[in-house]
Protein backbone atom coordinates (compact mmCIF):
# COMPACT_ATOMS: atom_id res chain seq x y z
CA UNK A 1 0.00 0.00 0.00
CA UNK A 2 0.81 3.45 -0.51
CA UNK A 3 0.20 6.44 1.64
CA UNK A 4 1.09 10.25 1.36
CA UNK A 5 3.27 10.44 4.31
CA UNK A 6 3.39 14.33 5.33
CA UNK A 7 7.09 14.00 6.55
CA UNK A 8 8.36 13.19 3.21
CA UNK A 9 5.76 15.03 1.29
CA UNK A 10 5.36 12.78 -0.88
CA UNK A 11 3.62 8.83 -1.12
CA UNK A 12 5.66 6.27 -0.07
CA UNK A 13 5.22 2.81 0.21
CA UNK A 14 3.70 1.87 3.60
CA UNK A 15 5.99 -0.61 5.44
CA UNK A 16 5.28 -1.49 9.17
CA UNK A 17 8.12 -1.16 11.99
CA UNK A 18 7.52 -5.15 12.52
CA UNK A 19 6.61 -7.56 9.47
CA UNK A 20 2.82 -8.24 10.13
CA UNK A 21 2.03 -5.72 13.11
CA UNK A 22 0.94 -1.31 12.64
CA UNK A 23 1.09 0.22 15.81
CA UNK A 24 -1.31 3.03 15.02
CA UNK A 25 -2.14 6.95 17.01
CA UNK A 26 -4.71 8.97 16.70
CA UNK A 27 -5.21 12.78 18.48
CA UNK A 28 -8.75 12.10 20.10
CA UNK A 29 -10.97 14.77 20.54
CA UNK A 30 -10.98 17.58 23.42
CA UNK A 31 -14.24 17.10 25.02
CA UNK A 32 -15.47 20.23 25.93
CA UNK A 33 -17.81 20.59 23.33
CA UNK A 34 -19.54 18.04 21.10
CA UNK A 35 -17.82 16.91 18.30
CA UNK A 36 -19.27 18.64 14.58
CA UNK A 37 -18.87 16.69 11.60
CA UNK A 38 -15.67 18.20 10.01
CA UNK A 39 -13.86 16.35 13.49
CA UNK A 40 -16.11 13.62 12.21
CA UNK A 41 -14.48 13.59 8.61
CA UNK A 42 -11.16 13.09 10.28
CA UNK A 43 -12.46 10.05 12.04
CA UNK A 44 -14.16 8.51 9.62
CA UNK A 45 -10.95 8.52 7.34
CA UNK A 46 -8.98 7.35 9.76
CA UNK A 47 -11.67 4.62 10.50
CA UNK A 48 -11.47 3.28 7.00
CA UNK A 49 -7.71 3.61 7.26
CA UNK A 50 -7.48 1.42 9.72
CA UNK A 51 -10.13 -1.11 8.60
CA UNK A 52 -8.19 -1.17 5.37
CA UNK A 53 -5.00 -2.12 7.33
CA UNK A 54 -6.75 -4.88 8.77
CA UNK A 55 -8.78 -6.18 5.83
CA UNK A 56 -5.10 -6.67 4.18
CA UNK A 57 -4.18 -9.12 7.04
CA UNK A 58 -2.22 -6.60 9.38
CA UNK A 59 -2.27 -6.89 13.12
CA UNK A 60 -3.48 -3.50 14.31
CA UNK A 61 -3.35 -1.82 17.39
CA UNK A 62 -5.02 1.66 17.56
CA UNK A 63 -4.72 4.07 20.28
CA UNK A 64 -6.20 6.91 21.29
CA UNK A 65 -6.48 10.09 23.72
CA UNK A 66 -9.39 12.08 25.23
CA UNK A 67 -8.27 15.48 26.00
CA UNK A 68 -9.09 16.25 28.64
CA UNK A 69 -6.78 18.97 30.29
CA UNK A 70 -4.16 21.31 28.77
CA UNK A 71 -5.73 22.65 25.55
CA UNK A 72 -6.03 26.20 25.37
CA UNK A 73 -8.09 27.77 22.64
CA UNK A 74 -4.53 28.82 20.48
CA UNK A 75 -3.46 25.18 20.32
CA UNK A 76 -0.10 26.70 21.43
CA UNK A 77 0.58 28.74 24.84
CA UNK A 78 -2.03 31.36 24.61
CA UNK A 79 -5.85 31.82 25.13
CA UNK A 80 -8.60 30.17 27.19
CA UNK A 81 -8.51 27.13 28.67
CA UNK A 82 -10.67 24.99 26.10
CA UNK A 83 -12.06 22.31 29.02
CA UNK A 84 -12.36 25.27 31.87
CA UNK A 85 -14.55 26.90 28.99
CA UNK A 86 -16.57 24.51 27.90
CA UNK A 87 -17.23 24.01 32.09
CA UNK A 88 -18.32 27.32 32.48
CA UNK A 89 -20.95 27.95 29.59
CA UNK A 90 -22.84 24.65 30.81
CA UNK A 91 -22.34 25.64 34.90
CA UNK A 92 -20.77 21.86 35.30
CA UNK A 93 -17.22 20.93 36.76
CA UNK A 94 -14.53 19.74 34.07
CA UNK A 95 -14.99 16.50 34.92
CA UNK A 96 -18.43 15.95 34.19
CA UNK A 97 -18.00 17.69 31.18
CA UNK A 98 -15.64 15.45 29.76
CA UNK A 99 -17.62 12.78 31.21
CA UNK A 100 -20.66 13.87 29.16
CA UNK A 101 -18.86 14.76 25.68
CA UNK A 102 -16.71 11.87 25.77
CA UNK A 103 -19.70 9.65 25.68
CA UNK A 104 -21.36 11.61 22.81
CA UNK A 105 -18.43 12.02 20.94
CA UNK A 106 -18.49 7.81 20.94
CA UNK A 107 -22.07 7.77 20.36
CA UNK A 108 -21.36 9.31 16.94
CA UNK A 109 -18.71 7.28 16.23
CA UNK A 110 -21.15 4.33 16.63
CA UNK A 111 -23.71 6.06 14.67
CA UNK A 112 -20.98 6.34 11.82
CA UNK A 113 -19.64 2.95 11.94
CA UNK A 114 -16.57 4.36 13.10
CA UNK A 115 -14.58 1.71 15.11
CA UNK A 116 -13.48 2.78 19.09
CA UNK A 117 -9.96 2.22 19.51
CA UNK A 118 -8.15 -0.58 21.06
CA UNK A 119 -6.63 2.03 23.87
CA UNK A 120 -8.24 5.10 24.89
CA UNK A 121 -7.04 6.95 27.37
CA UNK A 122 -8.28 10.05 29.12
CA UNK A 123 -5.30 12.21 29.44
CA UNK A 124 -5.98 13.04 33.38
CA UNK A 125 -5.25 9.70 34.16
CA UNK A 126 -1.94 9.48 33.26
CA UNK A 127 -0.46 12.53 35.02
CA UNK A 128 2.57 10.58 36.91
CA UNK A 129 3.57 9.33 33.17
CA UNK A 130 3.51 13.01 32.03
CA UNK A 131 5.87 13.80 34.96
CA UNK A 132 8.35 10.94 34.06
CA UNK A 133 8.96 12.06 31.00
CA UNK A 134 9.25 15.82 31.21
CA UNK A 135 11.79 14.62 34.01
CA UNK A 136 14.22 13.18 31.62
CA UNK A 137 13.71 15.52 29.05
CA UNK A 138 14.76 18.01 31.89
CA UNK A 139 17.50 15.89 32.86
CA UNK A 140 18.62 15.51 29.19
CA UNK A 141 18.81 19.31 29.09
CA UNK A 142 15.71 19.35 26.56
CA UNK A 143 13.30 21.32 29.01
CA UNK A 144 13.95 24.11 30.92
CA UNK A 145 12.25 25.65 33.78
CA UNK A 146 11.27 30.33 33.65
CA UNK A 147 8.87 31.80 35.46
CA UNK A 148 7.08 28.46 36.89
CA UNK A 149 6.72 26.88 33.94
CA UNK A 150 8.50 23.85 32.26
CA UNK A 151 9.50 25.16 28.47
CA UNK A 152 10.84 22.71 25.63
CA UNK A 153 14.01 24.10 24.29
CA UNK A 154 13.29 23.75 20.53
CA UNK A 155 17.12 25.32 20.05
CA UNK A 156 18.23 21.88 20.98
CA UNK A 157 17.04 19.76 17.88
CA UNK A 158 18.69 20.34 14.79
CA UNK A 159 15.57 19.97 13.08
CA UNK A 160 12.31 21.47 14.94
CA UNK A 161 10.09 22.20 11.38
CA UNK A 162 9.26 18.92 9.60
CA UNK A 163 5.76 19.67 8.14
CA UNK A 164 6.31 22.37 6.64
CA UNK A 165 9.02 24.85 4.83
CA UNK A 166 8.70 27.89 7.08
CA UNK A 167 11.81 29.83 7.20
CA UNK A 168 14.15 28.63 9.76
CA UNK A 169 14.88 32.35 11.14
CA UNK A 170 11.70 33.12 11.96
CA UNK A 171 11.06 30.54 14.47
CA UNK A 172 14.54 29.90 15.95
CA UNK A 173 14.68 34.02 17.25
CA UNK A 174 14.90 34.86 20.92
CA UNK A 175 11.87 36.22 22.40
CA UNK A 176 11.13 39.40 20.59
CA UNK A 177 9.53 42.68 21.84
CA UNK A 178 5.77 42.81 20.11
CA UNK A 179 5.61 39.56 19.12
CA UNK A 180 5.92 37.08 21.72
CA UNK A 181 3.65 36.98 24.51
CA UNK A 182 5.32 34.54 26.87
CA UNK A 183 8.36 36.32 27.78
CA UNK A 184 9.52 33.40 29.63
CA UNK A 185 10.68 31.45 26.44
CA UNK A 186 13.99 31.21 25.33
CA UNK A 187 12.78 30.77 21.31
CA UNK A 188 9.72 32.08 19.67
CA UNK A 189 8.98 28.45 19.15
CA UNK A 190 9.63 26.88 22.51
CA UNK A 191 6.29 25.18 24.02
CA UNK A 192 4.88 24.34 27.75
CA UNK A 193 5.07 20.63 29.07
CA UNK A 194 3.66 21.74 32.56
CA UNK A 195 2.09 24.78 33.64
CA UNK A 196 2.76 25.58 37.37
CA UNK A 197 2.04 29.49 37.12
CA UNK A 198 -1.68 28.95 35.20
CA UNK A 199 -3.00 31.86 34.53
CA UNK A 200 -6.35 30.77 35.10
CA UNK A 201 -6.48 31.95 38.99
CA UNK A 202 -9.76 29.19 39.02
CA UNK A 203 -7.76 25.93 37.33
CA UNK A 204 -9.99 23.39 38.60
CA UNK A 205 -7.71 20.60 37.65
CA UNK A 206 -3.96 20.79 39.32
CA UNK A 207 -1.62 17.99 40.06
CA UNK A 208 1.22 17.81 42.58
CA UNK A 209 4.60 18.14 40.44
CA UNK A 210 8.46 17.95 40.78
CA UNK A 211 8.22 21.68 39.57
CA UNK A 212 5.13 22.68 42.02
CA UNK A 213 1.32 22.35 41.26
CA UNK A 214 0.23 22.32 38.18
CA UNK A 215 -1.18 20.77 35.12
CA UNK A 216 0.41 19.18 31.84
CA UNK A 217 0.57 21.50 28.62
CA UNK A 218 -1.35 19.52 25.64
CA UNK A 219 1.04 18.30 23.67
CA UNK A 220 3.30 15.87 25.32
CA UNK A 221 -0.34 13.91 26.10
CA UNK A 222 -0.07 12.16 22.95
CA UNK A 223 3.62 11.47 22.81
CA UNK A 224 3.75 9.82 26.32
CA UNK A 225 0.22 8.02 25.63
CA UNK A 226 1.29 6.69 22.29
CA UNK A 227 4.79 5.89 23.70
CA UNK A 228 3.16 4.04 26.84
CA UNK A 229 1.10 2.03 24.90
CA UNK A 230 2.96 1.00 21.47
CA UNK A 231 6.24 1.54 22.13
CA UNK A 232 9.23 4.00 21.18
CA UNK A 233 8.52 3.26 17.05
CA UNK A 234 5.04 4.10 16.04
CA UNK A 235 4.04 3.24 12.27
CA UNK A 236 1.06 5.78 11.64
CA UNK A 237 0.28 8.64 13.58
CA UNK A 238 -3.19 10.46 12.63
CA UNK A 239 -5.04 13.71 12.58
CA UNK A 240 -6.46 16.39 11.39
CA UNK A 241 -4.26 18.91 9.22
CA UNK A 242 -4.34 21.51 11.38
CA UNK A 243 -2.48 19.48 14.05
CA UNK A 244 0.39 19.52 11.91
CA UNK A 245 1.66 22.61 13.46
CA UNK A 246 1.83 22.98 16.13
CA UNK A 247 1.08 20.14 18.10
CA UNK A 248 2.53 17.41 15.70
CA UNK A 249 5.35 18.92 15.57
CA UNK A 250 5.88 19.22 18.96
CA UNK A 251 4.76 15.62 19.35
CA UNK A 252 8.02 15.08 17.01
CA UNK A 253 10.35 17.20 18.76
CA UNK A 254 9.81 15.89 22.83
CA UNK A 255 9.18 11.79 21.23
CA UNK A 256 12.65 11.51 19.83
CA UNK A 257 14.57 14.27 22.09
CA UNK A 258 13.00 11.80 25.10
CA UNK A 259 14.09 8.71 22.53
CA UNK A 260 17.13 9.64 21.04
CA UNK A 261 16.05 8.19 18.02
CA UNK A 262 13.07 8.79 15.17
CA UNK A 263 9.87 8.22 16.19
CA UNK A 264 7.00 8.02 14.22
CA UNK A 265 7.40 6.99 10.33
CA UNK A 266 4.33 7.92 8.69
CA UNK A 267 1.99 10.99 9.52
CA UNK A 268 -1.75 10.66 7.63
CA UNK A 269 -2.92 14.02 7.97
CA UNK A 270 -6.79 14.83 6.81
CA UNK A 271 -7.57 18.03 5.13
CA UNK A 272 -10.78 20.39 6.31
CA UNK A 273 -14.75 19.92 5.90
CA UNK A 274 -14.97 23.42 5.08
CA UNK A 275 -18.44 25.45 5.39
CA UNK A 276 -19.11 27.74 2.49
CA UNK A 277 -17.74 30.77 5.06
CA UNK A 278 -14.87 28.74 6.05
CA UNK A 279 -13.36 25.99 8.08
CA UNK A 280 -15.91 24.21 10.64
CA UNK A 281 -14.46 24.92 14.38
CA UNK A 282 -15.83 24.05 17.59
CA UNK A 283 -14.87 27.37 19.12
CA UNK A 284 -16.17 29.71 16.57
CA UNK A 285 -19.99 30.14 15.54
CA UNK A 286 -22.39 27.28 14.54
CA UNK A 287 -21.19 24.06 14.08
CA UNK A 288 -22.99 20.84 12.57
CA UNK A 289 -23.29 17.90 14.64
CA UNK A 290 -24.54 14.44 13.27
CA UNK A 291 -27.84 14.54 15.96
CA UNK A 292 -28.33 18.20 13.83
CA UNK A 293 -28.02 15.93 10.94
CA UNK A 294 -30.59 13.16 11.81
CA UNK A 295 -33.04 16.07 13.11
CA UNK A 296 -32.95 16.85 9.59
CA UNK A 297 -33.88 13.46 8.53
CA UNK A 298 -30.06 12.14 7.33
CA UNK A 299 -29.29 8.70 8.14
CA UNK A 300 -25.53 9.65 9.59
CA UNK A 301 -24.34 6.87 7.20
CA UNK A 302 -25.05 9.37 4.38
CA UNK A 303 -22.57 11.57 6.13
CA UNK A 304 -20.07 8.89 5.93
CA UNK A 305 -20.96 7.72 2.11
CA UNK A 306 -20.46 12.06 1.44
CA UNK A 307 -16.93 11.79 3.01
CA UNK A 308 -15.98 8.49 0.94
CA UNK A 309 -16.68 10.18 -2.05
CA UNK A 310 -13.76 12.83 -1.96
CA UNK A 311 -10.49 11.91 -1.16
CA UNK A 312 -8.84 12.78 2.55
CA UNK A 313 -6.12 14.92 1.12
CA UNK A 314 -8.07 16.99 -0.74
CA UNK A 315 -10.53 19.72 1.46
CA UNK A 316 -14.49 19.12 1.13
CA UNK A 317 -16.95 21.59 1.23
CA UNK A 318 -20.04 20.60 3.60
CA UNK A 319 -23.41 22.16 1.89
CA UNK A 320 -26.93 20.55 2.30
CA UNK A 321 -27.35 20.68 -1.43
CA UNK A 322 -24.50 18.33 -1.72
CA UNK A 323 -24.84 16.47 1.32
CA UNK A 324 -28.83 15.55 -0.71
CA UNK A 325 -26.95 14.90 -3.88
CA UNK A 326 -25.05 12.31 -1.75
CA UNK A 327 -28.79 10.71 0.18
CA UNK A 328 -29.83 10.56 -3.55
CA UNK A 329 -26.39 8.21 -4.81
CA UNK A 330 -26.92 6.12 -1.40
CA UNK A 331 -30.30 5.77 -2.00
CA UNK A 332 -30.08 4.75 -5.15
CA UNK A 333 -26.85 2.52 -4.76
CA UNK A 334 -29.14 0.64 -2.00
CA UNK A 335 -31.67 0.05 -4.58
CA UNK A 336 -29.83 -1.65 -6.72
CA UNK A 337 -28.47 -3.73 -4.36
CA UNK A 338 -32.42 -5.18 -3.13
CA UNK A 339 -32.40 -8.13 -6.05
CA UNK A 340 -29.50 -9.29 -4.83
CA UNK A 341 -30.60 -9.77 -1.02
CA UNK A 342 -33.53 -10.94 -2.87
CA UNK A 343 -31.78 -13.58 -4.60
CA UNK A 344 -28.91 -15.87 -2.54
CA UNK A 345 -28.87 -18.59 -5.09
CA UNK A 346 -26.47 -20.27 -6.57
CA UNK A 347 -22.69 -20.14 -5.81
CA UNK A 348 -19.59 -17.35 -6.03
CA UNK A 349 -17.86 -17.36 -8.43
CA UNK A 350 -14.04 -17.20 -7.31
CA UNK A 351 -12.64 -15.76 -10.56
CA UNK A 352 -14.75 -13.22 -11.07
CA UNK A 353 -14.46 -12.60 -7.39
CA UNK A 354 -10.58 -12.25 -7.17
CA UNK A 355 -10.80 -10.05 -10.44
CA UNK A 356 -13.23 -7.51 -9.52
CA UNK A 357 -11.48 -7.35 -5.92
CA UNK A 358 -8.86 -6.23 -7.60
CA UNK A 359 -9.97 -2.95 -8.53
CA UNK A 360 -11.50 -2.34 -4.89
CA UNK A 361 -7.65 -3.21 -3.01
CA UNK A 362 -5.86 -1.13 -5.89
CA UNK A 363 -8.16 2.28 -5.12
CA UNK A 364 -7.39 1.88 -1.47
CA UNK A 365 -3.75 0.81 -2.17
CA UNK A 366 -3.57 4.16 -3.51
CA UNK A 367 -3.53 6.57 -0.67
CA UNK A 368 -6.77 5.39 0.22
CA UNK A 369 -8.48 6.25 -2.95
CA UNK A 370 -12.10 6.18 -1.70
CA UNK A 371 -14.29 7.65 -4.30
CA UNK A 372 -12.70 5.40 -6.61
CA UNK A 373 -12.93 2.08 -4.46
CA UNK A 374 -16.71 3.19 -4.48
CA UNK A 375 -16.62 3.04 -8.48
CA UNK A 376 -15.51 -0.64 -7.73
CA UNK A 377 -18.52 -1.29 -6.16
CA UNK A 378 -20.56 0.03 -9.49
CA UNK A 379 -18.27 -2.21 -11.53
CA UNK A 380 -19.71 -4.85 -9.45
CA UNK A 381 -22.75 -4.22 -10.29
CA UNK A 382 -22.31 -3.76 -14.00
CA UNK A 383 -20.32 -6.83 -13.99
CA UNK A 384 -21.43 -10.06 -15.60
CA UNK A 385 -20.54 -12.06 -12.40
CA UNK A 386 -23.73 -13.70 -10.84
CA UNK A 387 -25.43 -12.41 -7.93
CA UNK A 388 -24.37 -14.06 -5.07
CA UNK A 389 -20.79 -13.24 -6.48
CA UNK A 390 -21.75 -9.81 -6.37
CA UNK A 391 -23.56 -9.35 -2.96
CA UNK A 392 -20.09 -11.43 -1.44
CA UNK A 393 -18.11 -8.66 -3.31
CA UNK A 394 -20.24 -5.94 -1.76
CA UNK A 395 -20.32 -7.24 2.04
CA UNK A 396 -16.39 -7.81 1.29
CA UNK A 397 -15.85 -4.16 0.55
CA UNK A 398 -18.09 -2.72 3.32
CA UNK A 399 -16.18 -4.43 5.65
CA UNK A 400 -13.37 -1.55 4.89
CA UNK A 401 -16.57 1.18 3.86
CA UNK A 402 -18.55 0.84 6.38
CA UNK A 403 -21.98 1.84 4.91
CA UNK A 404 -24.07 -0.65 6.09
CA UNK A 405 -24.59 -1.16 2.63
CA UNK A 406 -26.34 -4.99 2.79
CA UNK A 407 -28.24 -4.53 5.90
CA UNK A 408 -29.59 -1.14 3.95
CA UNK A 409 -30.68 -2.99 1.43
CA UNK A 410 -32.33 -5.81 3.22
CA UNK A 411 -34.48 -3.26 5.64
CA UNK A 412 -35.62 -1.96 1.60
CA UNK A 413 -36.55 -5.28 0.84
CA UNK A 414 -38.68 -6.13 3.88
CA UNK A 415 -40.01 -2.43 3.95
CA UNK A 416 -40.95 -2.88 0.72
CA UNK A 417 -42.48 -6.21 0.82
CA UNK A 418 -44.34 -5.27 4.64
CA UNK A 419 -45.33 -1.78 2.83
CA UNK A 420 -46.79 -3.46 -0.18
CA UNK A 421 -48.50 -6.05 2.26
CA UNK A 422 -50.59 -3.89 4.37
CA UNK A 423 -51.02 -1.27 1.51
CA UNK A 424 -54.41 -1.53 -0.76
CA UNK A 425 -53.66 -1.57 -4.56
CA UNK A 426 -55.91 1.88 -4.64
CA UNK A 427 -53.82 3.28 -2.63
CA UNK A 428 -50.67 2.45 -4.14
CA UNK A 429 -52.06 3.30 -8.06
CA UNK A 430 -53.27 6.77 -6.01
CA UNK A 431 -49.16 7.02 -4.97
CA UNK A 432 -48.25 5.94 -8.52
CA UNK A 433 -50.53 8.44 -10.19
CA UNK A 434 -49.35 11.16 -7.77
CA UNK A 435 -45.60 10.34 -8.72
CA UNK A 436 -46.58 10.90 -12.45
CA UNK A 437 -48.32 14.31 -11.62
CA UNK A 438 -45.18 15.64 -9.62
CA UNK A 439 -42.84 14.33 -12.94
CA UNK A 440 -45.28 16.30 -15.05
CA UNK A 441 -45.02 19.36 -12.52
CA UNK A 442 -48.55 19.57 -12.33
CA UNK A 443 -48.60 19.67 -8.53
CA UNK A 444 -52.34 20.78 -7.95
CA UNK A 445 -52.72 17.28 -9.95
CA UNK A 446 -50.65 16.00 -7.54
CA UNK A 447 -52.25 17.52 -4.39
CA UNK A 448 -55.18 16.56 -5.24
CA UNK A 449 -54.22 13.03 -5.32
CA UNK A 450 -52.78 13.32 -2.05
CA UNK A 451 -56.33 13.89 -0.43
CA UNK A 452 -57.88 10.73 -2.31
CA UNK A 453 -54.84 9.60 -0.56
CA UNK A 454 -55.53 10.52 3.27
CA UNK A 455 -59.37 9.47 2.25
CA UNK A 456 -58.86 6.40 2.29
CA UNK A 457 -56.39 6.82 5.59
CA UNK A 458 -53.00 7.19 4.46
CA UNK A 459 -50.33 9.73 4.29
CA UNK A 460 -47.74 10.32 1.90
CA UNK A 461 -45.20 12.47 2.38
CA UNK A 462 -42.04 13.94 0.35
CA UNK A 463 -38.76 13.52 2.73
CA UNK A 464 -35.52 14.13 1.56
CA UNK A 465 -35.22 10.33 1.62
CA UNK A 466 -37.74 9.65 -0.90
CA UNK A 467 -41.20 9.15 -0.92
CA UNK A 468 -42.93 8.05 2.76
CA UNK A 469 -46.27 6.56 2.99
CA UNK A 470 -47.88 5.93 6.87
CA UNK A 471 -51.82 5.24 8.00
CA UNK A 472 -53.01 8.05 9.57
P1 LIG B 1 -10.27 18.65 18.57
O1 LIG B 1 -11.47 18.02 19.23
O2 LIG B 1 -10.41 20.12 18.32
O3 LIG B 1 -9.01 18.33 19.33
O4 LIG B 1 -10.15 18.00 17.12
C1 LIG B 1 -10.35 16.63 16.87
C2 LIG B 1 -9.86 16.27 15.48
O5 LIG B 1 -10.62 16.93 14.45
C3 LIG B 1 -8.41 16.65 15.20
O6 LIG B 1 -7.77 15.59 14.50
C4 LIG B 1 -8.51 17.88 14.33
O7 LIG B 1 -7.37 18.05 13.54
C5 LIG B 1 -9.73 17.54 13.50
N1 LIG B 1 -10.44 18.69 12.91
C6 LIG B 1 -10.72 19.89 13.47
N2 LIG B 1 -11.44 20.68 12.63
C7 LIG B 1 -11.63 19.95 11.49
C8 LIG B 1 -12.31 20.20 10.24
N3 LIG B 1 -12.97 21.34 10.00
N4 LIG B 1 -12.28 19.23 9.29
C9 LIG B 1 -11.63 18.05 9.53
N5 LIG B 1 -10.99 17.76 10.68
C10 LIG B 1 -10.98 18.68 11.67
ZN1 LIG C 1 -2.44 14.66 19.74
Amino acid sequence: MYLYNSLSHKKEEFIPHEAGKVSMYTCGPTVYHFAHIGNLRSYIMEDILEKYLRYTGLDVKRVMNITDVGHLTSDGDTGDDKMLKGAKREHKTVMEIAKFYTDAFFADCAKLNIKTPDVVVPATTYIDEFIRVITTLMEKGYAYEAGGNIYFDTSKLEKYYVFNDFKEEDLAVGVREGVEEDGNKRNKADFVLWFTKSKFDDQELKWDSPWGVGYPGWHIECSCISMKNLGEYLDIHCGGIDNAFPHHTNEIAQSEAYLGHKWCNYWFHVLHLNTNSGKMSKSSGEFLTVSLLEEKGYSPLIYRWFCLLSHYRKSLVFSWENLDNAATSYNKLVEKLVPLVKDRSGEVDDNAFAELKKSFTDALDNDLNTSLAITAVYDVLKSGANSVTKLALIADFDRVLGLGLIQAAQALAENASDAAEDIPQEVLDLIEQRREARKAKDFALADEIRDKIAALGYEVRETRQGTEINKL
